[in-house]
């Protein structure tokens, strides 16, 4: 007889492809945090976009009350979601689109794939797209003798040298633009040897080296930033031109699309349409954005496909704390305000959602569980900048902090043996449960001077306190502790001022 009764839920799916890391992220960061020239670009690029997107912000007085409605419309969109998604498949396939529907990486990478094959061509061109990112579908091409060529200048340098990533909007912001002259001499089949760092120059380079490939495209691959489920139409928002051009020119367009992205409808996309490029670009309005719905006879591309990819969004969907996560529309406005990401870059993340969202959706996605990402909740100061920056309102820190406790509590429970960690808070539990247990802790208390010495500083922990003490001093602890002081002070027969006394080294 089964085990599995009817009517039972199925286990989460959760995602695969590029989600996982492949190290630990404070591995990651140690190594990262080394390349001063890294920190440096990051710290100059970070500064700039933050700068800009405070002045548009600020120009707005109803900017509360637009990340109100925007983060509304999309807590509504996830409460609704499978509705939703029925209904923009009911619109998309209505105006001549075809759906498909992706499980995971895997199955995405296989039906783009077939996709692909059967229009006969061996080359695509690409429109920036996290979601292609997230299934590594330009590796899974390559492995299939299928050459992607990707179109957006910050994602055509990162191609160009072999790199990954390392922020979602500006992929290639750990690059200054003589590394970006030093890539396209070195990699570009033609292009003047003579080539400076000037920008305009640069854009001009690759301008010439893309302009051959949209000519010529017959096939197209991108990504989506919202589905308008009353109308089933698509949208991409850019700043180049460039992903127009292959929203437009090829035969054939396939998008890949998380199915998160959904709003509910057209006018929905008003609100968004604000939020999104003041956040992202700090821009009052975005330079391109294309919107198409289904096919058009004669006009543009007359195949038209969908892939509605799932990768453990259902899974995070399912976590009643985590699921704002998959609010976010990728703005990126968290990550130019984290202080971690300012010093670590997006690699440091292994992910290809870094900084604080991808902190947090990685391990949603991919089951907080796995060993790879678990220590991504921790990357964080908790300093709240993030929830404040972001245009839906995500609480960040929180989600943090819920992830933290599941990622303790599973391992604790499969661990037999005490970890130093559980021993110390342990004593603390016991030591914070009653005055009486507090008192007897405090006897210790000019114990730490011995320890500290002459100068008054611990400069080296044992065990866990080692990593505390690598990088900084503790100060020698307090000979009474603020209640001992306060009980003294407090006694009747004592004669003293209390008002004009202050505890010598005591803290509260
Ligand atoms: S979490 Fe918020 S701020 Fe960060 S990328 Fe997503 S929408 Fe933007």
């Amino acid at each position: 007889m089964s085990n599995t009764f009817l009517g039972m839920p199925a286990l989460p799916v959760y995602g695969h492809g590029n989600l996982n890391a492949t190290e630990p992220f404070p591995k990651a960061a140690h190594r990262e945090l080394g390349n001063d020239q890294l920190r440096a670009n990051l710290g100059h690029a970070t500064h700039t976009i933050r700068d800009k997107r405070l002045r548009v912000v600020s120009e707005l007085p109803d900017w509360e009350e637009m990340r109100n409605a925007g983060s509304a419309i999309k807590n509504a969109t996830m409460a609704n979601l499978p509705v939703l998604l029925e209904q923009f498949e009911a619109n998309f396939t209505a105006r001549g689109g075809i759906i498909h529907w992706a499980r995971d990486a895997q199955e995405a990478n296989e039906i783009v794939t077939a996709l692909i094959r059967e229009t006969g061509e061996s080359e695509v061109v690409k429109v920036k797209s996290m979601a292609t990112q997230e299934i590594g579908l330009n590796e899974y091409l390559e492995e299939q003798g299928i050459a992607a060529f990707e179109t957006d200048l910050a994602e055509l340098i990162v191609q160009l040298d072999h790199d990954k990533p390392s922020h979602i909007l500006v992929p290639a912001i750990h690059k200054n633009r003589s590394q970006v002259r030093e890539i396209f001499l070195r990699e570009m089949p033609v292009v003047d040897p003579n080539l400076t760092d000037d920008p305009a120059r640069l854009a001009e380079a690759a301008r010439t080296h893309l302009r051959k490939k949209f000519l010529s495209a017959k096939v197209a691959v991108s990504g989506a930033n919202f589905g308008l489920a009353d109308t089933g139409t698509l949208t991409v928002v850019e700043s180049e031109g460039n992903g127009r051009m292959c929203l437009t020119l090829p035969e054939t367009l396939i998008t890949v699309m998380g199915i998160e992205k959904l709003l509910p409808s057209w006018t929905d996309l008003e609100v968004f349409m604000q939020l999104l490029p003041r956040s992202s670009t700090g821009e009052r309005m975005n330079p391109y954005t294309s919107l198409w719905t289904g096919v058009t006879p004669g006009d543009g591309p007359q195949n038209v496909h969908l892939v509605m990819l799932d990768n453990g969004r259902t899974a995070a969907l399912a976590d009643e704390m985590g699921r704002t996560a998959l609010n976010c529309i990728r703005c990126s406005a968290c990550m130019n305000v984290c202080p971690v990401y300012e010093r670590t870059g997006g690699h440091a993340y292994g992910s290809t959602y870094p900084g604080p969202i991808g902190a947090i959706l990685s391990p949603l996605m991919t089951g907080i569980k796995s060993e790879e990402n678990n220590s991504l909740p921790y990357a964080s100061s908790l300093c709240g900048a993030c929830f404040d920056a972001c245009p839906v309102k995500i609480n960040i820190p929180e989600i943090l902090v819920h992830l933290r406790g599941v990622d303790v509590d599973s391992k604790r429970s499969a661990r037999k043996i005490p970890t130093q960690m559980d021993v110390i808070m342990k004593a603390a539990e016991w030591a914070f449960s009653s005055g009486s247990h507090l008192n007897i802790l405090e006897k210790g208390l000019p114990l730490g001077k011995l320890v500290a010495g002459r100068d008054k500083v611990i400069k080296k922990l044992p065990g866990m306190g080692a990593g505390w003490t690598q990088s900084r001093d503790i100060p020698a602890p307090p000979t009474q502790s603020f209640r001992q002081w306060w009980d003294k002070e407090h006694q009747p027969e004592s004669g003293v001022d209390h008002q004009s006394t202050t505890p010598e080294g005591a803290q509260a």
